[in-house]
């Protein structure tokens, strides 16, 4: 299976070792163009504004088309890049996923900290599963086509609407690979199992 992960920033190295270790063979994608080869998509953490202004224009429309059609999994700067509605500040997202995210959103003092989450019941495997935020955003409206794949006290953190997927923690720094598994399953058969 190839997949590719967004290489224009951020910490797209340690999705790439994660992927690999569960045997998909990966692209580092630096060019538009590149997103033809690939079967599914990570969008690493890094910094959306950032990641928007080195995608320019046709960049941002290539990614929009492939997100809107094919599997992608955005975390944290990926899962805002993934949205509809972005907040502080307002920016442009892809729209694969019905959702209101809003940056930065849980202030200085917990810029970063690892937390112990739920999967909902049912999806993705047993709870507990240790969460690492970073300057996490905060999924604050859920369209009606949107799944909440797991939760932190009462703030959905992983969602999924088709084929978009987005986690606002970083499933790639903790020694658990579920998530990046369901998003492998969601590639292969179109569901998370
Ligand atoms: N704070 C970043 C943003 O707003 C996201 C942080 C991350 O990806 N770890 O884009």
């Amino acid at each position: 299976m190839k997949i590719g992960v967004l290489a224009l920033q951020g910490d797209f190295d340690a999705h790439r070792n994660r992927l690999e270790e569960l045997g998909a063979e990966v692209v580092l994608v630096k060019k538009p163009q590149q997103l033809d080869e690939i079967e599914g998509l990570v969008i690493p953490g890094g910094e959306s504004g950032t990641f928007l202004k080195l995608l320019g224009e046709t960049g941002f429309e290539k990614l929009k088309q492939f997100a809107r059609t094919k599997p992608t999994f955005g975390t944290c700067a990926g899962a805002i890049l993934l949205a509809s509605e972005v907040e502080n500040p307002k920016q442009a997202g892809l729209g694969a996923l019905d959702i209101r995210i809003r940056r930065n959103a849980y202030g200085r003092q917990l810029d970063s900290s690892i937390l112990e989450g739920r999967f909902v019941e049912g999806k993705l495997g047993e709870s507990p599963i240790e969460m690492v935020f970073i300057r996490a955003p905060k999924i604050e409206r859920i369209g009606p086509g949107v799944e909440v794949l797991a939760t932190e006290g009462e703030d959905p953190v992983a969602v999924r609407q088709g084929r978009a997927m987005a986690a606002t923690f970083h499933p790639e720094l903790s020694d658990d690979s579920r998530v990046h598994r369901a998003f492998l399953d969601l590639v292969s058969n179109g569901h998370n199992k």
